[in-house]
């Protein structure tokens, strides 16, 4: 049956491990491509918002250009426009003619031009002004208007011609204009970020720099405009860092919870471990006596023995019940042992208490133990009772465990600066580093040879440290030299 549930928690394991694996995985691979497309995204938006702008900054320009020649050409200091219907077919044809002396200057210089309009139906001799308008605009907004378009700029007549290059000369990239009409084209793609119009592009990693052409003149001249805005991926950590944040924190508290379930699985899994050892351990200890107990009462029932045996047998059972009441005290003490809580209201003398406690122990383990250093004061506020058998609970284990032909145990009390520490240090097997902390756990015992013959449940350590802790103490155990362990124990006093 425990195999079988260790198998199943084996499999519920892997699973679970399975799961987080994937879910951590999957998290971090839909980050990446977050990454990946956001980056991308931003490279490519803020590039086509650039040649939007451009485009919109150069439409401007284009339409200034045509209202400027629109005003020259009604003016009539500068162009003369005449229609006439001298032809085959007599449709109105009209007439631009420069008038400026400037554009007449050259006699080889074109300075008129024809051209007629196919809606236009009205057959006229002389130019009205209602004609005159529906030429000049016919002219500019369809001729003049696919003409700078193809970036051309046509010499109808010299004066058109020379007005329009001017045109073109003045009108130079406006980047005032351009900063406005590009931040709305970045804020329409749901862009919020700095940019700046340099010179040159610049080498700066952190920078994203994109270039486009201001120039809409054949042979269109390079008119270069660089934009510098942050990095792609400074973008992607400003705008997702709250996402990834998010992100990171769900990974942790998966993990931190599948430790945390774990942690709980392979602890209940130990303390199955440990309550079966306890009560194993407990059986043998409470059967040894009941069967002396048994087979005592038995004798003195069934042969009358002469009064010296009957004492004898009577002391024997007396010993063992002894041994029952003091194991069923222990077992009940440790029972409590979560909630022992108790008041810190008694003078303890700690000289007297350890010279009591050593006299309560057997006179054959009496003289194994060693009070070297005392203080001549060292009264502390605290439980005698529990100070007392939390002391001796470190002697007995002192003797008990301690294999060896001479066995010394050495005590001291020492005072250093607001503590007093009492140290029990034995010539014993010693503990290793890595049962250190594990002795003061409740049913703990050390899982070893010879150790596994000596009688315990693993509680008395246990104990000791809750009644040192409620004395606000610390207890601590390391190595001596050359052979044994030094319970420490750091009292306030
Ligand atoms: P118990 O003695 O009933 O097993 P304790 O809580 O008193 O329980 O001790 C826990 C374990 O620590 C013991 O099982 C023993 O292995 C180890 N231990 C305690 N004191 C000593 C010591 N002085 N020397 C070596 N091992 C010790």
């Amino acid at each position: 049956m425990f195999v079988w549930m260790q198998k199943k928690i084996i499999y519920v394991l892997v699973l679970m491990s399975c799961c987080v694996l994937g879910i951590t995985g999957l998290q971090l691979y839909w980050n990446y491509k977050n990454y990946k497309t956001t980056t991308s995204n931003f490279a490519r938006d803020s590039n086509n918002a650039l040649n939007t702008a451009v485009d919109q900054e150069i439409k401007v320009r284009k339409g200034k250009i045509i209202s400027k020649v629109k005003n020259w050409l009604a003016d009539t200091t500068v162009f003369r426009i005449e229609c006439n219907i001298d032809n085959r077919d007599s449709v109105t044809v009209f007439t631009i003619q420069d008038v400026h002396p400037r554009f007449l200057e050259d006699s080889t210089r074109k300075t008129s031009f024809n051209m007629g309009i196919n809606k236009f139906k009205e057959k006229l001799k002389k130019i009205t002004p209602e004609a005159k308008k529906i030429f000049i605009n016919h002219f500019t907004s369809r001729t003049l208007k696919s003409n700078i378009d193809n970036g051309d700029v046509f010499y109808y007549t010299q004066g058109l011609g020379d007005s329009i290059d001017k045109a073109f000369e003045s009108l130079k990239f406006n980047p005032d204009n351009f900063i406005k009409i590009y931040k709305s084209e970045l804020a329409k793609r749901l862009i919020d970020v700095p940019f700046q119009l340099i010179k040159k592009p610049n080498n700066v990693s952190s920078t994203l720099v994109l270039k486009a052409n201001t120039s809409f003149r054949r042979p269109f001249e390079r008119e270069p405009i660089f934009v510098s805005l942050v990095s792609a991926n400074t973008y992607y950590w400003k705008e997702m860092k709250g996402l990834i944040f998010t992100s990171l924190l769900l990974i942790g508290i998966t993990i931190f919870c599948f430790y945390y379930t774990i942690k709980t699985l392979l602890n209940q899994h130990k303390l199955v471990a440990i309550k079966n050892q306890f009560i194993s351990n407990m059986t043998h200890e409470i059967h040894t006596p009941l069967s002396s107990i048994q087979l005592t009462t038995e004798a003195l029932k069934k042969f009358n023995p002469d009064p010296e045996t009957t004492e004898n047998y009577l002391d024997i059972i007396l010993y063992q019940t002894h041994k029952l009441n003091e194991l069923t005290k222990e077992i009940l003490a440790n029972a409590k042992l979560e909630t022992l809580t108790f008041e810190l209201n008694e003078d303890v003398d700690l000289n007297q208490l350890i010279w009591a406690v050593i006299k309560e122990l057997r006179e054959e383990d009496a003289v194994k133990v060693k009070y070297l250093k005392t203080l001549e004061r060292a009264i502390i506020k605290g439980n005698r009772k529990h100070l007392s058998r939390s002391i001796a609970n470190i002697l007995e284990n002192a003797i008990k465990y301690n294999s060896t032909s001479a066995p010394v145990i050495e005590i001291s009390l020492v005072r250093t600066h607001q503590t007093i520490n009492l140290t029990i240090q034995d010539n014993g097997p010693g503990i290793a580093d890595e049962f250190k902390q594990k002795i003061f756990e409740q049913f703990y015992r050390i899982p070893s040879g010879n150790i596994h013959d000596t009688k315990g449940f693993g509680l008395g350590l246990s104990y000791v440290k809750k009644v040192i802790e409620q004395h606000r103490g610390i207890i601590s155990v390391l190595d001596n030299y050359p052979k044994g362990s030094v319970f420490s124990i750091n009292l306030p006093g």
